[in-house]
């Protein structure tokens, strides 16, 4: 089969011919049909991090089931289109009986870190107890997009979001577009978005902000007073990076909430004094359950939900490589997917 995969630190993906992989007995094979790049890997291979030469990464895919292992995890049958939430699992554990909680099984591998191959690709492994079916009104690409989308739904239901309630959500990449989205969606009543590039401002409206914040330009805590009307009842950090949780905490009202979304990697500092003067809650929420493929898909299914202003543009195989280290580069892309054109 063809893929994306990783020679060295810095260096593009090479686009390279590689045996199909072989799936374990209770595990699925899916033809990738549109796979999504994040940031993350856009990272790891600059830092090649976790990655081997000849790791394939892509964690965030939709496909289709060619092949059903014989101790498969339920009724699967070749051609049906399904949305991968990207980790093999026991199935059995507490974490996975959980609802799915697939990042604290004790027998996790993620698939597209490095262990095992992920979806930039043109087949794919799928845990057969971690597929979610897509009905036919939600696209392969949109398919794509249940994995990012569930990081936000999480991240959202995560916060004690009261209808009404006046939300900041620092950063409008592709998890803070996503936030923005289900917490209009559950209920808030003002969504400010903070993030520097006017292009993806721009987006978040188009994803239901009701207002936008240029923290470059503007003081941030007096601009959302004036878009919302008081101080914002939860802030979600979606950027990490070091000082945006003092940001967070300086910003919340008393007794507010603040869930950190966003990854950093280095050390930081905040005022637990400060905090504590606040009575703040400070969450962290990480990744997200097979559940929330379930609901995400559902939402989308229903059109109850869309994130396709997110989705920037689709390449093929041929595209992948530039279109990969050009979203290295500040620009005005978003969600880029190796698939079908829309
Ligand atoms: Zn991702
Ligand atoms: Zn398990």
């Amino acid at each position: 089969m063809r893929a994306a995969v990783f020679t060295g630190a810095g260096k593009p993906l090479a686009i390279e011919r590689i045996p199909d992989p072989v799936p374990e007995p209770d595990e699925l094979l899916v033809r990738v049909t549109a796979s999504g790049i994040c940031g993350t890997d856009l990272h790891l291979s600059d830092s090649g991090a976790m990655l081997s030469p000849g790791s394939v990464m892509g964690h965030e895919f939709a496909g289709e089931i060619v092949a059903v292992g014989a101790q498969a995890r339920g009724d699967w049958r070749p051609g049906e289109r399904v949305a991968v939430v990207p980790n093999l699992v026991c199935g059995r554990c507490v974490a996975c009986l959980d609802g799915g909680d697939v990042m604290y099984c004790p027998s996790a591998r993620a698939l597209g870190f490095g262990e095992i191959p992920g979806g930039y690709a043109e087949y794919a492994r799928a845990g057969s107890g971690e597929v979610v079916r897509l009905p036919e009104s939600v696209s392969d690409r949109l398919g794509a997009m249940v994995e990012p989308l569930c990081v936000a739904l999480h991240a959202v239901e995560n916060a004690d979001l009261r209808g009404g309630a006046r939300v900041l959500v620092i950063g409008a990449g592709p998890i803070g577009l996503g936030v923005t989205l289900w917490a209009r969606f559950h209920g808030a009543g003002h969504v400010v978005v903070s993030e520097r590039a006017a292009g993806r401002r721009e987006l978040a409206a188009a994803l239901g902000a009701t207002g936008a914040i240029d923290p470059g330009a503007q003081d941030v805590a007096s601009a959302f007073e004036r878009e919302a009307g008081g101080p914002p009842d939860v802030v979600f950090e979606c950027v990490g990076v070091p000082g945006l949780i003092q940001h967070a905490i300086d910003l919340v009202r008393p007794r507010g909430e603040i869930v950190v979304v966003g990854v950093c990697m280095e050390e930081d500092r905040w005022s637990p004094q400060m905090a504590l003067a606040k009575a703040v809650t400070l969450r962290f929420s990480m990744a997200y359950r097979v559940r929330h493929f379930a609901q995400a898909v559902g939402m989308l299914g229903a059109g109850r939900v869309d994130p396709s202003a997110m989705i920037s543009r689709t390449v093929d195989f041929d595209g992948f490589s530039a279109a990969f280290e050009a979203l290295k580069q500040p620009g005005s892309d978003c969600k880029v997917i190796l698939g079908p054109a829309a």
